[in-house]
């Protein structure tokens, strides 16, 4: 998606530093962070919501969640929260889907 802000920080065509990065999905850090950690977990692939996944993506879906415990790991948080708004009325800004992953524990 030529618009979308996400697809763009994933393509390097808005420079940003990735803390993790695999096959599936680019790992950042939230511009705005709500806790002393605060990251976004970010699929390479443009889907625009949870409101928009199909059963094609659940592998995808696996493999964010996996890489957000690998990145965890690799930043040593021994504990961390899992978030992902959906839709404008469930407060998602940027309709390129994403996980927030937020602990209280600096990284
Ligand atoms: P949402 O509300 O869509 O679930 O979350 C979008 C998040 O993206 C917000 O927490 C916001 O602070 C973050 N964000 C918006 N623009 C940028 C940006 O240009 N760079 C980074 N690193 N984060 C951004
Ligand atoms: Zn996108």
């Amino acid at each position: 998606m030529s618009d979308c802000l996400f697809c763009k920080i994933c393509s390097g065509d808005v420079n940003t530093d990735f803390v993790y990065e695999d096959d599936v999905c680019v790992v950042f850090r939230d511009i705005n962070p709500k806790d002393k950690t605060h990251l976004l977990v970010v699929p390479k692939e443009h889907i625009a919501s949870i409101a928009d996944i199909e059963s094609g993506h659940c592998e995808l879906l696996g493999g964010l969640l996996h890489s957000c415990k690998v990145v965890a790991g690799k930043l040593g948080l021994s504990g961390y929260k899992l978030q992902i708004n959906v839709g404008k009325d469930g407060g998602q800004e940027i309709f390129h889907l994403h996980i927030h992953l937020l602990s209280k524990f600096d990284s």
